[in-house]
């Protein structure tokens, strides 16, 4: 019997099998090295990206499968490398963006802001992601605080990040939040980082274009406090789609934060709500609420921004605990009435299964 099988077929067949992390197939990510047909046998030689490529098995499964099910395929001969530097560069291309930017597929860019430093700006970013998260999106916090980063502690995360074929793979939290910061970078996380404007912009722009967040619904930002370079090298390089605001109830948080909404405004990006953090304290034996910074400033900034209040968060000792431990994700989430449900309703996403 005269074997039909071509080349065409095979390489159609394992153009069908994508890269699980680079969302691309194989043929396009030319790591089909070699095909031989030799009768009702087909031999493979694949290059994978890296040695220690963590979906080397799944790619090899996945492509015998594919060719496998080819009227006239008997036996697959499979072999694989690992792509040469020279190939990974060709794979990588060039890219001013950044090169995992080419790979990423981000719906929604959210910038958490507060213009006043101390407010709970990333406690309400790790909250949001946390209960994001839990709701079954994908979520990532890119920790573009990059002289004073405490999301690391909130969810007790701790570098180094891998090195992943197109760029640095995020680290993963407890409850599969993705998440870089500057401090993962760094030998040691007491020592600090002393840049000027122009390079904590392009470390941002690094966070973004060169970390492997993959494909995720929301990818929050959690800002350094005021309008200075990070915010806007932020607000202009990254695709933002809008802010969440966050204040305190005194008239001097929301002063700045008010400044933190025109240069928001400035720029053409939409505020898509406030926070009010440490709104009032419950005092656990009579339940009464004590408004520990006076009386709330925050519909003066829900009015500038000419945005809705999506949440006012109580001062609260076991979160306080819990951010200290790197817990955040046990927060219980209905101490945050109404922050998710106008979260998502701001920005709606489909939940992917
Ligand atoms: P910012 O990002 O605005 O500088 P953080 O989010 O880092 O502020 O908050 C600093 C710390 O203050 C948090 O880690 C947490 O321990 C504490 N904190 C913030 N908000 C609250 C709150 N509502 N209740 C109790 N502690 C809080």
């Amino acid at each position: 019997m005269t074997s039909t099988l071509s080349q065409k077929q095979i390489l159609d067949a394992l153009s069908k099998v994508n890269d699980p992390e680079l969302h691309r197939s194989l043929t396009e990510l030319k790591m089909v090295r070699k095909v031989e047909i030799r009768g009702d046998v087909v031999e493979i030689e694949l290059a994978i990206t890296l040695p220690n490529c963590p979906f080397r098995a799944q790619i090899e499964s996945e492509a015998r499968t594919a060719v496998r099910a080819l009227p006239g395929v008997k036996e697959v001969v499979l072999h694989t490398g690992t792509m040469t530097d020279k190939e990974r560069q060709a794979l990588m291309g060039a890219s001013a963006e950044g090169t995992a930017a080419k790979y990423n597929h981000i719906q929604h860019v959210v910038a958490v802001m507060s213009g006043k430093g101390g407010v709970g700006k990333s406690l309400v970013a790790g909250l949001l992601a946390s209960a994001l998260v839990q709701q079954g999106y994908r979520v990532g916090i890119l920790d573009a605080d990059i002289t004073g980063p405490s999301i690391p502690m909130l969810f007790g995360l701790q570098g180094p990040p891998e090195h992943g074929p197109v760029g640095l793979r995020p680290l993963e939290s407890r409850g599969g939040l993705k998440v870089m910061s500057m401090n993962f970078l760094l030998a040691n996380e007491d020592q600090p980082i002393i840049w000027r404007g122009p390079l904590i912009g392009k470390a941002i722009t690094q966070l973004w274009g060169d970390v492997m967040w993959g494909d995720l619904d929301y990818l929050l930002v959690d800002l350094p406090p005021g309008t200075s370079d990070a915010a806007l090298s932020t607000m202009q390089s990254l695709p933002v789609r809008g802010i969440v605001m966050v204040t305190t109830p005194q008239g001097l948080a929301a002063m700045i934060v008010r400044k933190a909404v025109h240069m928001a405004q400035a720029v053409g990006v939409s505020i898509l709500g406030v926070v009010e953090n440490m709104a009032y304290f419950q005092c656990p034996d009579t339940g009464k609420q004590h408004f520990i910074f006076g009386p709330s400033h925050a519909t003066e900034v829900t009015l500038t921004a000419k945005a809705p209040m999506l949440a006012q968060l109580p001062i609260d000792p076991t979160l306080a605990a819990l951010c200290d431990a790197g817990k955040i994700e046990e927060v219980i989430l209905s101490e945050m009435p109404g922050l998710l449900d106008a979260f998502t309703r701001a920005i709606p996403v489909q939940i992917r299964e």
